[in-house]
């Protein structure tokens, strides 16, 4: 199958086209500034043509997805011939909330539902929800599937998810943990096993995502049991510009010092915080990051070892939380690309029995391999992750049990 994978922001628009049978992206792409002037980027990846960026004006996500539809079928730079081709579009969905548990065909009512738990997403959901309402004025006759980024980890069980505040939180508000990066720590999970020929219901496995954001998940025999971001995106470990985990009280106290109001310091603590802010603002890349360490940057090491330290902490309670560790995947564009920051990571893992060929991991970027010794108690890999592979390969799932009754899904 040939599959339009969308993710929309609320003045982007990102997507691929992915053919399920070789699993290969055939064309990316990125509108930005919708609603602001607009442009384009777009890259044919069948025929290896460059990247072409564009500035036509983009007055919402409908000519956003237009004249992604009008590149993709373009004589010279498309990789389809007509839109009949796109079998089916996967968008995704930040939050699923609680009555999201795996990827859904969409209807009228996952529409209402994905609107319902739009609260716990005030920025992404409704942004998800215009690019699924784009698609379906300018492709109405194609399956549309939702991928959650919160599905994966519904498996959760309620000592994980539930925090100690008085329960009508939780029952009226629904404030729990939920978690994010779903997509991405099932598919590392699932292939991870795979690629080592061993069946999930036999692996402990730990799932460092070291991106930008940043989440560490444990998997049990094939379930996740906990991961570290919660209500929101910004629990758990530091991130690029997010804080990750601080004492609560914190935010009632630089509020009233700094006279700031609740979303000013939210902004602060998504934007400017996290390596960014403890660098005293010189960037959240950790490339420049490790660059400015070795030129003596004292701000730039602090945000490094802060980091590292904050995912090892991860891995040791995930490691006693399932009772013992087999695998531990590294995977994203840190976790992917940056031997150092790995090092930083490990070598706090000594205890579990973890042993690592350093050689492996220096010469490691960008590609699977495994960084542990044979001697090595817990195997340890690098694995990268393809959030719009499995975007695809799930909406092909669904796609395929629908034979031909969509229109009657459509309406129900
Ligand atoms: P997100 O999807 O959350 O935006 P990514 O997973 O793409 O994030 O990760 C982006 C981050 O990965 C960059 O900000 C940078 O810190 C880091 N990164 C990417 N490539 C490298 C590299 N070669 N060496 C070190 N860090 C890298």
């Amino acid at each position: 199958m040939k599959i339009l994978v969308i993710n929309c922001g609320s003045s982007s628009l990102k997507f691929q086209v992915i053919n399920t049978v070789t699993n290969d992206c055939l064309a990316k792409g990125l509108c930005e500034r919708i609603g602001i002037d607009g442009a384009i980027t777009y890259q044919n990846l069948v025929k290896k043509l460059d990247k072409v960026k564009e500035t036509p004006a983009i007055e919402d996500h409908r000519k956003a997805i237009s004249l992604v539809l009008e590149k993709l079928t373009d004589p010279e730079t498309g990789v389809v011939k007509d839109l009949s081709e796109i079998d089916a579009v996967g968008h995704r969905i930040v939050h699923g909330g609680e009555r999201f548990t795996d990827s859904v065909i969409i209807n009228e009512e996952v529409i209402k539902g994905i609107q319902e738990v739009s609260p716990l997403a005030p920025l992404h959901n409704p942004a998800n929800l215009t690019g699924i309402r784009a698609c379906r004025e300018v492709m109405p006759k194609t399956p549309m599937v939702a991928v959650f980024d919160t599905a994966f980890h519904q498996t959760m069980p309620a000592k994980a998810f539930m925090y100690a505040l008085p329960l009508h939180y939780y029952r009226d508000l629904k404030v729990r943990r939920y978690g994010f990066h779903g997509t991405s720590h099932k598919f590392v999970s699932e292939e991870l096993a795979k690629y080592m020929g061993k069946d999930p219901q036999d692996l402990k496995m730990i799932i460092c995502h070291l991106g930008n954001g940043a989440s560490v998940s444990a998997v049990k025999y094939g379930q996740c049991i906990d991961t570290s971001m919660g209500l929101t995106p910004l629990a758990g470990l530091v991130m690029g510009t997010r804080c990750g985990d601080v004492d609560p009280a914190i935010v009632d106290y630089i509020e009233s010092r700094e006279n700031l109001t609740p979303s000013q310091l939210d902004e602060i603590m998504n934007k400017e915080s996290g390596v960014y802010g403890l660098s005293n603002k010189l960037s959240s890349d950790f490339r420049d990051l490790w660059d400015a360490r070795e030129n003596g940057d004292r701000n730039a090491a602090l945000a490094l070892d802060v980091w590292a330290y904050r995912v090892a902490k991860y891995i040791g309670a995930y490691a006693a939380a399932m009772n013992g560790v087999d695998v531990i995947a590294f995977t994203a564009g840190i976790g992917e690309n940056d031997a150092k920051s790995r090092r930083l990571v490990y070598q706090y893992l000594g205890y579990l029995g973890v042993d690592i060929d350093e050689s492996v991991n220096d010469m490691t970027h960008g590609k699977i391999a495994e960084l542990s010794t044979p001697v090595s108690r817990v195997r340890v890999f690098v694995f990268p992750t393809n959030e719009e592979l499995a975007i695809a390969k799930d909406t092909e799932r669904l796609v395929k049990t629908l034979n031909g009754s969509y229109y009657e899904n459509l309406t129900k």
